[in-house]
């Protein structure tokens, strides 16, 4: 598609932008140990926050992979309770009785599909809508809805939203975390406003790629769960407040809007609905590569023709131009990039060695996401030189030294040390 995006320039205070300084509200970079070490069985490491490894070396996730595909889980239990669920709220009248949150991509296209078409329920697709669509991920978003599927898109305030992602890109180190919020909200919204109590996601991230496995054995979060993970500690209203602070965020810009695209709905509200919001993996054995074949075949979904910056593969997240620099700025917070987490997946799953996935993670990890930087820059507007002095904020003393006036990273998977090697070029 030949489009011509207009970006306005954004108004700042720049008074107060010079006056507030540096600060750093990303406090996961506290907790990252200063040792770096390597899982024995994929090429996932500690800096991952929240990582933990066990004595024989392995990390939690590869431990759960083990339990999925090798006989710890009883799926056809499993299955039979997704039945009963699915019968407590199938509608009789054709109405929406699911909605599913929804980039259309492999993912969730596989999810809403296999509702429809194996279980009879009526999905509402919510798409809150990626920063700038690729040609390609528009195009599989109508691909999917011409067949058969009823969707809703929210598009926030363009301008704020840009306003919002440089200011997390500032303070987080991760211009990605406004749409997190939004992304998050949205069919919490469209539950209360249609009425619809149950929300499916694919998969559980915490426990397929690493995390807490609090809820390893749970179906499904419910507003209890909420009341401690999403509406306490540093939120949307923190980012707003020193949004305005940094003067990014004008006065009448935080009066006269309601932003309420990006905070969650009342807990009352959500309570009197009885709202559930559960995970497809907890029922099925989630397998990205699996997803990726039944959406080309059942709901049009096409991968990109050339493999995405930064990774090897072709067909994962592809429909923002945006969301390689929340890859890239994880590489350099955490000092692994895109590719040694799409291995650690593809790992996992049995597709390749744990060799192979080194070699990936060497040769992409560090690659730089030049194809969509021109726009990245005159979305948040910002020259290359402020991007380059915001990301040297994030590098951690372990993670990088600097040679020849080059960074380059401390340690890098290898297969010879579960500590990592030295990386000869970057
Ligand atoms: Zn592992």
């Amino acid at each position: 598609m030949e489009m011509n995006y207009k970006f306005l320039k954004l108004e700042i205070d720049e008074d107060k932008y010079k006056k507030y300084g540096n600060k750093n509200l990303e406090l996961q970079l506290l907790e990252l140990p200063e040792k770096i070490q390597f899982c024995k069985k994929c090429i996932g490491s500690n800096q991952r926050p929240r990582t933990e490894f066990d004595s024989e070396g392995v990390c939690a996730a590869c431990r759960y992979a083990e339990k999925k595909f090798n006989g710890g889980i009883d799926w056809k239990k499993r299955e039979h309770e997704l039945e009963e669920l699915l019968d407590k709220h199938r509608s009789k009248d054709g109405s929406w009785d699911v909605i599913v949150p929804s980039s259309h991509g492999k993912d969730s296209a596989l999810v809403s599909h296999q509702l429809k078409a194996k279980y009879g329920m009526h999905p509402l697709t919510a798409t809150w809508a990626p920063y700038i669509y690729t040609d390609i991920g528009f195009q599989n978003y109508f691909n999917m809805t011409h067949r058969g599927f009823d969707g809703l898109v929210a598009w926030p305030n363009g301008y704020l939203h840009r306003k919002l992602s440089r200011v997390v890109f500032e303070l987080k180190g991760d211009p990605f975390e406004a749409f997190v919020y939004g992304q998050k909200a949205y069919p919490f919204q469209l539950a209360l406003k249609f009425n619809i109590p149950l929300i499916f996601y694919g998969e559980n991230g915490e426990v397929e790629y690493g995390g807490s496995y609090k809820n390893e054995n749970k179906s499904h979060e419910t507003p209890e769960d909420w009341e401690k993970s999403y509406y306490k500690g540093a939120g949307f209203d923190t980012v707003l407040k020193e949004g305005f602070n940094m003067g990014i965020i004008s006065e009448e810009e935080l009066n006269d809007n309601n932003f309420d695209f990006y905070r969650a709905p009342p807990m009352n509200e959500i309570k009197k609905l009885n709202l559930q919001m559960h995970w497809w993996s907890y029922y099925k054995p989630w397998v990205p590569q699996e997803n990726f074949y039944y959406a080309s075949k059942n709901t049009g979904f096409e991968p990109r023709h050339e493999r995405t910056d930064g990774t090897y593969t072709k067909s994962f997240s592809i429909d923002d131009m945006l969301d390689p620099y929340h890859w890239y700025l994880a590489y350099i917070k955490f000092g692994y990039g895109r590719a040694t987490r799409e291995a650690c997946s593809d790992i996992r799953c049995g597709h390749i060695s744990r060799e192979e996935g080194v070699a990936l993670a060497q040769r992409y990890d560090h690659e730089f996401p030049q194809t969509y930087f021109k726009e990245f820059l005159e979305y948040l507007d910002i020259t290359e030189e402020h991007f380059r002095k915001v990301i040297d904020r994030y590098r951690l003393p372990h993670v990088w030294q600097k040679e020849n006036s080059k960074w380059k990273r401390t340690k890098i998977v290898s297969n010879s040390s579960l500590e990592g090697e030295t990386p000869k070029v970057e």
